[in-house]
This record gives C-alpha cells, structure tokens and sequence, in this order.
C-alpha cells in the first residue's frame, strides 16, 4: 500500500526526468572529474548517541543503525530545530539524516532541518513507523526555505515538516534505512540457493565483516564483479544492485545457462562503517572509498584489491565484467575512456543501449572517461587492472523506485543476453 504511494508522487518525477533526458541539450552533465586525493585515515567526528527530550512530552532518538541526529533543539511552542552534520570536513554533499521521534501526548509539531554551512536539504523525507516500510512525507506536510545552490545543482538551504506524533514511535530518513542488517538478510536469503556461497573477506576500520557472495556453478575463467554502497546514502543504487543480482539468480533458461558460464563476486556493502553510523560519504576512516582505487590506504578497498588479484592469479581467469552501483541526483552511466578497450571490447555501450531501449521514451545519459587519468576510482581500477569492461551505474535520488528495479532486472537480463553463447 505504501508503494502505491510512493509510485504517485515519484512517478511525477519521473516523468519530469524522462522528458528532459530526450532533450541532449538538457541532460545532465554529471560530476567534475574526479581528482587524486590524499586518503591517509582522518579522525572522524562521533555522533552522541541517545534520547532528546526537547520538552513538552515530545522525543527524538538517534540509538539505532543507520542513525544521524546531532542535535536537537526547541525553537519556539511549535518547532523543533534538528541539526544534522558530517562525519568530518572533507565530505561531498549527501546530507544524511535519519532519527526516531514520538510525544507522550498526540500533538502537532513543526521540524525545520539545519544543516552546516554551504549545505542544503537535499533529501525528501521518508516516513516509517517501524523502520523497514517506508513511505514519503506527504508534501502537504513540506515546505522549503532559501534556495541554495550545491553541487551546480538548486536545492532549499532547509526544509520544514509538520508531524502528527503520538507515543507511536515515528522514524524519519533521507532515504529507507538498510544499512549491514538489512543486507545481511538479503545475503543469507540468496545464499540458500546452493549456486549461490558467501564469504567474510575482509574487515572494515571499525572491525565489520566486508561480505562478498559468490553466485554461479562455473570454475573462475570467466568472473563478473558487482560493487554497491560505497557511499552511504546511495541507497537507490544499492537497490538497483539488488534487483540485478536477483535477475542473475532466476530459475529460468537464461539464468541458469549464464551461471554455467560465469561466475559473479558480489559485494554489496562496500563500506559497512559509513551505513551503520549514518555517514554522508565517508568510511570508518574518514576517507571516501571510491577515491582510494590507486593508494589503497583503507582496509575496505585492500580487501576488494586482494580478492581481485587473488581470483586472477591464473591467467585463465579473467574479469570480463565490473559494475559499481551508486546514487545521485539524477540517473547517469559514467562509462571508462572509449579509446581504450578490455576483455570484451564494446560491451559496456551496447548493455546501455539495449537497456535503455527497453522503456519507451528513455534516453540513457552517459558520460565518458571520467577517470581515465587519474585512476582513483572503483569502475577505472576494474578496468585498468584486471580489463574488465566496467561503469559507474548511478541512479537518481528521487528516481521511482519501481523504475529502479525494472532498471536493475533489465540491465543483468541484456547483460546476460549479450555475454551467454548460444
Ligand atoms: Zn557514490
């Protein structure tokens, strides 16, 4: 019932993304490229963690996974201030937040989100009462104040939300909460299916298991390697991922022949420490992930490097395929350098093209080269290292999340399609 709620609101979104993706002199440009940067450990700020009892009978609370409150505050009779901030100074623009909030006695309230400097509002409130289903504000409940612009992009510096509490717990996030419990079940659902093993390869800064599934009934010659949750808020491409690596584990002809082929690495959860803790970028190290691929500073990507090298040590054994999944503002491939070529030359565009044509209307936005000089990200190391035809797959923040899935179950199916022989 929630969904159909969702679909509605988003689907006015979408259609609005749609129409200005046919236009190519309107499309998105994506981000700068991406530049070096230093990725030695920084200390990161730790958020108190506990009940805000901002008087008259009204709660906030932070103590759960996933949570970010770091203050709040009573404004006047009927507003509430929350301050929501980083998890240190060197961050890019996901202003993540998610709290719990209920009143002892059934009242209206006014919450006005504030956030540091140079930062807006940028997420549009989801809404659940027991923090696995998720529906958004209604935006009669919504207001924004002060455009601001970040990233090139026009966004309100805050947003106000009027709440209905009662002693109901209410739980409020930037996005739906599914931080390593959540993919944990995911993982151990899968892993039921006996093509389907997983393995704890590596620990995170803070001592969390980086898992990694394997899905497939072939030796290592051909391997496929998927990549999700980077960076904490980028919870549409997390779905995304899902909804491919579930296409890849059907029970039908084509699945079943492309896991005689191939073998698929999964890990969904790159950086556990930033998810749990509510980060807006960085892991437990303060550092952002997918610009360690060169220095390898970080016991996270270290541990995706070894596995990598470990799988390829015989030259039998290729990576033909490397995807990392992320989110921005809007849907975008950022596709390597076209000059250069890997395992499987021309893959990568016709995957994006036979997917795009698969909904009517759709026009794939693509950048290139992104990172063709520097090499600091994921999807360029993938494809410089090991030749494997590798993306960033990036959907939009606001993207209808049925679309995402579609999205996601279309791409490993032409995926399969293009790569399986016949
Ligand atoms: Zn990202």
């Amino acid at each position: 019932m929630y969904l159909s709620k969702f679909i509605s609101i988003f689907s006015f979104t979408l259609l609005g993304l749609l129409s200005l993706s046919c236009n190519q002199d309107t499309q998105w440009k994506g981000q700068d490229p991406i530049k070096k940067v230093d990725t030695h450990t920084l200390p990161i700020q730790l958020q108190y963690k506990g009940i805000f009892d901002v008087g008259d009978a009204i709660y906030l609370s932070n103590e759960f996974v996933g949570a970010r409150l770091n203050g709040a505050a009573r404004t006047n009779d009927t507003l509430i201030t929350v301050l929501i901030s980083p998890e240190n100074e060197k961050i890019n623009p996901s202003p993540w937040y998610a709290f719990k909030i209920w009143s002892e006695t059934p009242q209206s309230i006014y919450i006005r989100f504030s956030y540091p400097e140079n930062v807006g509002h940028r997420y549009y409130p989801k809404i659940s009462t027991d923090g696995k289903h998720w529906l958004l504000l209604d935006s009669a409940f919504y207001r924004t104040e002060n455009m601001m612009e970040m990233d090139g992009i026009e966004i309100p510096k805050n947003a106000i939300i009027k709440m209905n509490l009662n002693s109901d717990t209410l739980f409020i996030s930037a996005q739906e909460l599914i931080t390593s419990i959540e993919v944990e079940d995911w993982i151990d659902q899968l892993d039921t299916n006996d093509f389907v093993s997983k393995e704890r390869i590596g620990e995170s800064q803070q001592g969390r298991p980086i898992e990694m599934m394997k899905i497939g009934n072939s030796d290592d010659e051909k391997m496929i390697f998927i990549l999700s949750r980077q960076h904490p808020p980028e919870v549409t491409g997390f779905l995304a991922m899902k909804a491919f690596i579930e296409r890849l584990c059907a029970n039908d002809p084509l699945a079943i022949q492309f896991r005689d082929e191939y073998t698929v690495y999964v890990v969904p959860l790159a950086n556990p420490d930033g998810v749990d803790n509510g980060h807006w970028r960085n892991n437990g190290g303060g550092v952002d992930l997918n610009r360690d691929w060169a220095d390898f500073n970080q016991p996270e990507t270290r541990a995706i490097r070894d596995i990598m090298k470990n799988k390829t040590v015989d030259p039998k054994n290729k990576f033909y395929v490397a995807i990392d999944f992320h989110s921005t503002w809007e849907d975008i491939y950022y596709t390597e350098d076209s000059t250069s070529t890997g395992n499987m030359p021309g893959l990568i565009p016709e995957l994006i093209r036979l997917s795009a044509d698969e909904f009517e209307g759709y026009e794939a936005n693509i950048k290139s080269g992104l990172d063709s000089d520097a090499r600091v990200s994921s999807s360029s190391y993938f494809f410089y290292e090991f030749g494997a035809e590798s993306f960033t797959y990036e959907i939009g923040d606001n993207t209808d999340p049925k679309f995402v899935q579609e999205k996601g179950k279309v791409s490993a199916e032409k995926l399969m399609e293009l790569i399986t022989s016949n």
